[in-house]
């Protein structure tokens, strides 16, 4: 048997390791990735302030791949054809009896003028470090910032970290009284998240904003992005010497050079509650791949859910014992919506963290809660560690 894994960052590193953990010889595992290194992601919100290094958040995928048993490939996967079982990619042809699609998300940039242009972006390893040098230019010339997330965006919760951390930035050059710091949000209101609250969210995220003296905006979208200034969809315009702005994701190239996949709109994929294809039993997605509609009512510019790393590491776990069920002639799935995934996340407020917990990421609910810990960001860092060192050991299991 031969499974393919497109993807090898939380969900698809996952699932490669754990499938043939489990299933051993019965299965040859290849893990197919564009990027040589596995990067953690979250930790890039402190790059652009220096607070981070990329070496430090970076760890070698092809080793600990390989002492596992599963064989890497460096290369772009550029079509999937599912009636072949087969997917073509810069490196060739490789063909699956299952096949794993975890390739993430792919920025839409595109949202409004100017956004490619004139606006920073932090989720990647060289628009992080582009943040950096506009950072220090602006150190030069201060003045004020304007951070958020544009309509459609889902990813609010890194654009909430990378401002407090900004705030704090600025403080400790010595040059916050010389900054208006703006927020702005298509959220219905602070600390939404795309997951529709927690209990005392949004007066913690208010408190936040007071006690740090910024201004917000919330229920806005970004109709243009200009050098200096930023124009929001109310008509208001809003000066800028440094803009960060979080885009809304959509699916990658591969999916949508694969029209027999029949994606969603955005790019992502449509799956069972067991992360199956609808249409091909042999194809699964898992992670930020997976199509997750917004199960909250819109305000009038819309926005989306966040897809974020403890529910991206959960699906690929359950397509990993999806996958060895199916192999091993078994026909009970595993079946666990996206929203019926506890929530789990810590949230970076500046060398201060809110840590975010509920039995289900969406309502409803039974249990949910948001400590704030002001003295550090202990659980943040642990959590950071704790993940490096679990990807340097290929500890696919553990949570
Ligand atoms: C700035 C930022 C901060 C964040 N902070 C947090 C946080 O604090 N907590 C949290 O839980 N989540 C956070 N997230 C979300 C988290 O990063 C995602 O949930 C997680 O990365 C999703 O994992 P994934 O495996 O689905 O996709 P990804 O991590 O995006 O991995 C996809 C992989 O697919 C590969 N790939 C894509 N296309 C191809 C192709 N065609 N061929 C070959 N390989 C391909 C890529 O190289 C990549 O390695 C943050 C996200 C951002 C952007």
């Amino acid at each position: 048997m031969k499974v393919v894994v497109i993807g090898g960052n939380f969900a698809g590193f996952t699932a490669a390791i754990q499938i043939k953990r489990k299933l051993k010889e019965q299965v040859e595992v290849t893990l197919i990735d564009r990027n040589e290194n596995f990067l953690f992601i979250p930790s890039l919100i402190w790059v652009p302030t220096k607070r981070r290094e990329l070496k430090d958040i970076t760890v070698p995928r092809r080793p600990v791949l390989e002492k596992r048993g599963v064989k890497f490939v460096q290369t772009v996967a550029e079509k999937i054809d599912p009636d072949k079982k087969l997917v073509h990619t810069q490196a060739g042809d490789f063909s699956y009896d299952h096949l794993v699609i975890a390739t993430g998300p792919k920025v839409n940039y595109d949202i409004a003028p100017g956004v490619r242009e004139h606006a920073c972006y932090i989720g990647t390893p060289d628009k992080a470090m582009q943040a950096r040098e506009k950072l220090e230019a602006f150190k030069k010339n201060p003045g004020p910032i304007v951070i958020g997330a544009t309509q459609m965006a889902g990813c609010m919760g890194a654009a909430y970290e990378f401002l407090f951390n900004i705030e704090k930035w600025l403080r400790d050059q010595h040059i916050r009284k010389k900054v208006d710091l703006y927020w702005v949000t298509p959220e219905t209101y602070l600390g939404h998240f795309g997951i529709d609250g927690m209990p005392l969210g949004e007066s913690m995220l208010k408190g936040f904003m007071n006690m740090f003296h910024i201004h917000y905006k919330t229920g806005v979208g970004i109709k243009e992005v200009r050098e200096h200034e930023v124009e929001l969809t109310d008509g208001e315009v809003l000066p800028s010497n440094f803009t960060m702005l979080m885009p809304p994701f959509v699916g990658v190239d591969l999916i949508t050079n694969s029209p027999e996949l029949e994606a969603a709109p955005n790019g992502f994929l449509d799956v069972l509650p067991s992360y199956r294809h609808k249409k091909y039993d042999s194809v699964w997605a898992a992670g930020l791949t997976v199509n997750v509609p917004a199960p909250f009512t819109q305000g009038a510019v819309p926005f989306s859910v966040p897809k974020t790393g403890y529910p991206s590491d959960e699906t690929g776990k359950i397509v990993a014992e999806n996958v060895i069920r199916t192999i091993k002639g078994r026909t009970d799935m595993v079946e666990k919506k996206w929203g019926e995934i506890p929530g789990l996340c810590i949230m970076d407020a500046g060398k201060k963290e809110v840590i975010i917990f509920s039995n289900h990421l969406f309502k409803p609910r039974t249990f949910a809660i948001m400590l704030p810990n002001v003295f550090y960001d202990f659980g943040k860092v642990m959590l950071e560690k704790y993940f490096l060192w679990k990807l340097r050991h290929g500890y696919a299991q553990l949570p």
